[in-house]
């Protein structure tokens, strides 16, 4: 009988084909997704503060909520990927899945519930995002680690001030019987903020990490001097996440 294991998604070009800040953006305003990489490619904002300020401005151009919806509802979840997941739970009932992602709330329950998938996730771990009631085409977006906030992280990898991705694994860990009582963790992740919480696991664990994006460079010149221990094994396609 196998032990239990821990499933940790991220969730843009890892558990979905797209990044879901980006997507909203290029369904509705090709003005707005040039504002998006404009101020990103500008340094180091930080990014639910980027959209958040796009969205306010998406709202006032006069897009509606349920164009966003929309826009949601049809961005890419690789079949694979539903099969992977759905197949996984089926065949071993022992796994845990949580998402560990600096998207935002909304857009990731928008997407799970179009796809039948609210259920699979124990825990989604992301920045906070809600309906503005005073003006209800507009979506706040806002930080998993708010400005005011008396505890911002200290992590040293180069995670983004909102969100220490090693960190949060370690808290929703130590939550949830520690490290030890899993006995694998496997993480799912592309980007360069997915690598922090890969040097929190051990060497039985897995990191799946997908070809052509930002994690795996840093895994080929960071890994070594970092002492990551955990095997990695790389994707490009959702099917391969489901072998
Ligand atoms: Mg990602
Ligand atoms: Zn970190």
């Amino acid at each position: 009988m196998p032990g239990k294991q821990l499933v940790v998604f991220d969730f843009d070009w890892s558990f979905v084909d797209q990044d879901t800040d980006r997507f909203v953006l290029e369904v509705l305003s090709t003005k707005l997704r040039r504002k998006l990489q404009t101020i990103k490619s500008g340094g180091s904002q930080c990014t639910p503060d980027v959209v958040a300020e796009c969205m306010i401005d998406l709202a006032n151009d006069g897009f509606t909520k349920e164009q966003v919806l929309d826009a949601l509802r049809v961005l890419p979840l690789h079949p694979a990927m539903k099969r992977a997941v759905t197949e996984l739970q089926k065949r071993s009932p022992d796994t845990t899945f949580i998402c560990l992602s600096n998207s935002n709330e909304i857009y990731i329950d928008t997407i799970l519930k179009h796809h039948g998938l609210t259920d699979l996730f124990t825990n989604i771990i992301t920045n906070p995002a809600h309906w503005d009631t005073s003006s209800p085409n507009t979506l706040l977006v806002g930080r998993l680690i708010p400005k005011d906030s008396p505890n911002q992280h200290t992590c040293q990898v180069g995670c983004l001030v909102n969100m220490c991705k090693g960190d949060e694994l370690e808290k929703w860990l130590a939550l949830n019987g520690g490290l030890e009582a899993f006995e694998k963790v496997v993480y799912v992740g592309d980007g360069g903020n997915d690598f922090c919480p890969l040097l929190r696991m051990r060497k039985q664990d897995v990191c799946l990490v997908r070809k052509g994006y930002e994690l795996e460079g840093r895994i080929k010149s960071e890994a070594q001097e970092k002492g990551l221990k955990a095997e990695v094994v790389y994707w490009s396609a959702a099917w391969e996440i489901d072998e």
